[in-house]
């Protein structure tokens, strides 16, 4: 990742990803890939990516049909792959106001455990956060 973006190539878009992003597209739409992130969030069981298919950076950008598409395959996503609860995030915008690392408008989908299996030992670090900004100082 630190990489592609010293060499300045946005690792997202899409002609870029083959090389740039380990895991396969999953699942493409007119304006979406689908795809695991290669990065995902610590104790996370399920974290994919929705991919936007020209880099833009905000959702103002986003071409009429194209939010109704991502929630449509993020949809069929988690029932294809028994994703009962989940959480979708999307930053835009200005990335030193949301912590983004890939100014490429992409919309992720993370699902940590359940609250029965958090006492269970095997998913001992499921408790997932989720960054929604930075907090102004008192
Ligand atoms: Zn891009």
């Amino acid at each position: 990742m630190e990489e592609c973006i010293r060499l300045g190539i946005c690792p997202f878009c899409w002609e870029n990803l083959a090389e740039w992003h380990d895991a396969p597209v999953i699942k493409f739409g007119r304006f979406w890939a689908i795809t695991a992130n290669d990065h995902p969030y610590s104790g996370a069981k399920h974290h994919y990516l929705g991919i936007y298919a020209y880099h833009i950076s905000s959702i103002s950008e986003l071409a009429l049909g194209a939010g109704d598409e991502l929630l449509s395959l993020f949809s069929e996503f988690c029932a294809e792959n028994d994703i009962v609860g989940a959480t979708a995030i999307m930053r835009f915008g200005e990335m030193t106001y949301t912590g983004a690392t890939v100014s490429h408008l992409h919309a992720h989908i993370v699902s940590g455990a359940s609250k029965e299996e958090v006492m269970d030992p095997k998913y001992p670090d499921s408790f997932i956060t989720s960054v929604l900004g930075y907090k102004v100082p008192e």
